[in-house]
């Protein structure tokens, strides 16, 4: 063990005292004590001891009430014990990134890959999950099965109008994923998803509704005067199964009163009986592939050729008017080799030219991902308030963004502790069991009895988010113990080797 490791173990305050297990009556794998517990249900902080056996939540008590043994004591005194929070919308290779550090440094415990409507290409899901469960991953994995990636297993693509015998094929696949899927995700953004009409996702939304999963959208698009018809969009699936707006946000729309009036529709779809909730990330600039700012008509290399060959003024015009809608030049900062880590308005000065001649002559559409600064934090701070939206990083191990390494530590740090804007009982629920009852999880999320233990220990008040936009890939700190499956999975700033997170099965 090195000096700093010790150095950090004495001043976690955090000891695990190995004791001898007598034959007392009751004994116990792990036992965690002076605890301040936090419930994830939203019940107020109570002292509590909490006694943990197979990976499961065996007791909670108030402090010293219970005499039993147990194999570990971890002291947490000073420290509140709460579930591992849940991020319901990240991204990542468990094949290439099993670890997941930058999530389980933030106290989290469980994400949800296959977003966006891209996931695992395969029609055999069963086998990617032993593939994964074989190499072993750092956290608990809810898989979504992508739409995008059921166009292309079933042989649509990018056709605007699929055969019925295309569309049977996708529904099967569908119906089938969702075996191992705790849902459906959409990206009406991006290809091939944008291609869908209505029809195609009604017919999906009534699948995910009959298996009782939940519909996940990276909607059509999140500009703040197309806001309203994208949520339109998601509702006419509502009707038939449980809707979610991935990352809510509204691109350059400003104000609290903004925030106000999209909460108001969907409190109203909610009140007519659309189960619809949604989940924000705590930053202002959103991360995607650069083929956003393009046209629907020159997303795709072959699309763009033929754009630069027949209406390269209309495509300069067009990429002119929504970067500057988009506050301009210096609000894109691009995120992948060779531009990394610099704006388009750097890339102007470096190369002499203007902007949309870069992104047509240098990019490409398929030729970066980035950073854009279009976001409002006091518009984005109010939807984080809303009892029906949770929190999702959006962020992966990799991603040039601060959210994949910072998210659930800038909660803790930013809004409960600096702003005093959120309150740590009610984010915690949001971010524990609500975020497990929108996936169907019901033995997580929660401290009770009978659940499992995917806990952490920490200080609210020395809960750091390291990560920025120019050095995003920066562990968060101040989560002293997490737990996952009731094995202590990071600590003392470090992943430990356990990777005892599991691919989660739907209950159903
Ligand atoms: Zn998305």
């Amino acid at each position: 063990m090195t000096k700093l490791l010790i150095r950090l173990l004495f001043t976690a305050g955090l000891f695990l005292l190995l004791s001898n297990c007598s034959d007392s009556t009751e004994s116990f794998d792990i036992r965690i004590i002076n605890a301040m517990l936090i419930d994830g249900l939203g019940s107020p902080t109570r002292p509590a001891d909490i006694y943990l056996n197979g990976g499961l939540i065996a007791r909670i008590t108030v402090p010293g009430a219970l005499n039993a043994e147990a194999l570990n004591t971890i002291d947490a005194a000073g420290r509140i014990v709460a579930p591992g929070f849940i991020d319901v919308h990240s991204h990542g290779n468990p094949l290439e990134t099993p670890e997941f550090e930058n999530f389980l440094a933030q106290g989290v415990t469980t994400i949800t890959l296959g977003q966006d409507g891209d996931s695992p290409e395969t029609e055999d899901l069963g086998g990617w999950v032993n593939q994964i469960t074989e190499i072993g991953i750092g956290v608990n994995v809810a898989l979504f099965v992508g739409h995008g990636t059921l166009r292309n297993l079933a042989g649509i693509g990018q056709k605007p109008d699929a055969s019925a015998e295309e569309l049977r094929r996708l529904l099967e696949i569908l119906n089938n994923s969702l075996d191992y899927a705790f849902g459906l995700s959409t990206g009406l953004e991006y290809n091939p998803g944008l291609h869908a009409p209505e029809s195609e996702l009604v017919a999906m939304a009534r699948v995910v509704g009959n298996r009782d999963r939940i519909l996940m959208s990276h909607m059509r698009n999140e500009d703040d005067d197309q806001l309203e018809n994208s949520i339109d969009e998601l509702l006419s699936q509502g009707q038939y199964a449980r809707v979610h707006i991935s990352h809510l946000k509204s691109v350059y729309g400003k104000g609290a009163a903004r925030a106000e009036e999209i909460l108001e529709v969907i409190a109203a779809a909610r009140e007519s009986g659309v189960e619809i909730t949604a989940d924000v990330y705590p930053y202002n600039a959103s991360y995607a592939g650069i083929a956003l700012l393009f046209p629907v008509w020159s997303k795709t290399n072959e699309e763009f050729e033929i754009a630069k060959r027949d209406r390269r003024e209309e495509l300069e015009q067009y990429l002119i008017n929504r970067i500057t809608r988009r506050n301009g030049p210096k609000a894109t900062l691009l995120g992948t080799d060779p531009y990394t880590g610099k704006t388009l308005a750097d890339l102007e000065t470096e190369l002499g030219l203007p902007y949309e001649k870069i992104l047509i002559d240098v990019i490409g559409p398929q030729g970066a991902a980035g950073a854009y600064f279009i976001m409002d934090d006091e518009l984005q701070s109010r939807l984080l308030q809303d009892p029906n939206i949770t929190v999702s990083s959006d962020g992966s191990p990799s991603g040039f963004h601060p959210r994949g390494h910072g998210t659930f530590a800038k909660i803790i740090e930013e809004y409960v502790v600096n702003r005093e804007s959120l309150e740590l009982e009610e984010i915690i629920r949001k971010m524990t069991s609500f975020a497990a009852s929108l996936l169907g999880l019901d033995n997580r999320g929660s401290i009770e009895e009978g659940k499992v233990a995917d806990l952490i220990i920490f200080d609210p008040t020395s809960v750091r988010a390291k990560a920025t936009y120019p050095d995003p890939i920066q562990l968060s700190q101040g989560f002293d113990i997490v737990m996952v499956n009731g094995v202590i999975a990071f600590q003392s700033g470090a992943a430990t080797s356990a990777r005892i997170g599991a691919v989660l099965q739907p209950s159903n």
